[in-house]
């Protein structure tokens, strides 16, 4: 029987910049290349295209995959589980050192193709192929890739299951435990029961919100707190801005929805929104109807022009910013750069949390206190996660019953809250639960 190694190449360490590299005999699959964001100072209105790899390398932004000259292997496929940044973000950098297709579900696939159009420095041939939930994927002659369906916060995202003479491999980075999505099919709970029956040898799983207790509240919930700050007023003549996360499409959907419920035009500003929208409207997941949507900074500039000339009340402009990061749309008018004006008792909506690193914090809090200084209501956190919680990581290890648990995207924080988790569940630290760094390689036995 052929070995089974599990190659922690980055993510492991840090949050961000997720790749894991699976080797089977001697050949070997590729989850994931992501990206760190913090790392470059990005922010969802930044691309990298004209920075190098090893640059990107050198300040921890991209995974450092030195370690598979090392491997004894040949990669078969590479395979990106959902859309967001540190998944797919260091695709366009990395890819072309490997002669393999990409493997991803269509929205996914249909951003890595844009990233890998939009870089200028090196020009990946990898063929992206599109495989939607359900369905598999002939690595070799016996090693199967398939991708189960699950609920993030974003569309599209998968888990994806590796399946090899000796068991199968679920990667499982990242997902939530939703019942009540309000875009999209709940997890493909059957699924997974039939592959914990079938035997799972290896799971590999996210661990970002493992230390928070209980289970992460369903989309439906974030709905509900949109519409409450949103419809919930006496206030409802002021001035209205929301920030949400440019790739969350259904809390999109939702804000678009109480929109019209308000009698307010939704108007989505910023070029991510712009990018992620449209991508969506291409694969099925919105449509553009009724919508106004610009990314470019004119245009965005005329927009909020004529919303100022035509009434704020009338539109409900949805716009990037939500971290404060400076140069997006809501920094922008915070800063007094648009001719949109923010009046005493106007309101903005963060229909989004503070992603807990400084660098975010301090812009957030910065991006605020203008804001507040102009008159605004500030409405924070109108948000639930899209990060599995404690009981839900609980859940998914009963369900799957895996020989083996790896935790992965995560810190040492993060990894200590999840080994405890399996160590209540019966898996012993360094016997069957295993925590691997970047740069490790991990045999299973
Ligand atoms: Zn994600």
């Amino acid at each position: 029987m052929k070995d089974i190694a599990i190659i922690a190449v980055g993510g492991y360490n840090e949050i961000g910049r997720n790749m894991t590299a699976i080797r089977i005999g001697k050949d070997i699959v590729i989850m994931d290349m992501g990206l760190r964001l913090d790392r470059v100072q990005i922010h969802e209105d930044t691309d990298v295209e004209c920075l190098h790899a090893s640059d990107l390398i050198a300040i921890g932004a991209i995974p450092d995959d030195s370690i598979m000259g090392s491997i004894d292997g040949v990669v078969r496929a590479i395979a990106c589980t959902h859309g967001h940044l540190d998944h797919i973000g260091a695709i366009s950098k990395l890819s072309h050192r490997y002669k393999a297709p990409i493997i991803a579900s269509p929205f996914t696939a249909d951003l890595i193709s844009q990233e890998m159009k939009e870089e200028r420095i090196f020009h990946a041939d990898n063929k992206v192929m599109p495989m939607s939930a359900g369905e598999r994927y002939h690595v070799t002659e016996d090693i199967e890739l398939e991708f189960i369906r699950v609920q993030h916060s974003i569309v599209d995202c998968v888990f994806a299951a590796i399946h090899t003479d000796k068991g199968c491999i679920l990667y499982a980075n990242d997902f939530k435990i939703d019942r009540t999505p309000t875009l999209g099919e709940p997890p493909d709970f059957s699924r997974l029961r039939a592959l914990g029956k079938e035997g799972v040898l290896a799971l590999i799983t996210e661990t970002t919100n493992s230390g928070i207790s209980g289970k992460t509240p369903s989309e439906r919930i974030a709905k509900d707190l949109v519409w409450d700050v949103l419809i919930g007023t006496e206030e409802s003549r002021s001035g209205v801005l929301v920030t949400t996360f440019s790739s969350h499409i259904a809390r999109i959907k939702a804000i678009v929805e109480a929109a019209h419920e308000m009698g307010r035009k939704p108007v989505l500003l910023g070029r991510s929104m712009e990018k992620y929208w449209g991508t969506a409207a291409r694969t099925g997941h919105s449509n553009r109807e009724g919508i106004e949507v610009f990314g470019r900074r004119k245009s965005i500039d005329k927009a909020l022009k004529r919303i100022m000339s035509e009434g704020k009340d009338k539109y409900l402009p949805i716009m990037t910013g939500h971290q404060g990061e400076p140069g997006a749309t809501l920094s922008r008018v915070a800063n007094g750069e648009t001719d949109y004006l923010i009046e005493s008792g106007d309101k903005v909506v963060f229909s989004a949390g503070i992603i807990p690193q400084p660098l975010n914090m301090s812009n957030r809090f910065t991006v605020e206190t203008k804001l507040k200084m102009r008159g605004a209501r500030i409405y924070d956190n109108v948000h639930v996660s899209g990060h599995a919680c404690k009981e839900d990581h609980w859940e998914l290890l009963r369900l799957i019953n895996p020989e083996h648990v790896i935790p992965a995207h995560g810190n040492l924080i993060t990894h200590g809250y999840y080994l405890m988790i399996a160590e209540e569940t019966g898996y012993s630290l360094g016997s069957n639960v295993h925590l691997v760094r970047n740069g490790q390689e991990l045999l299973i036995d």
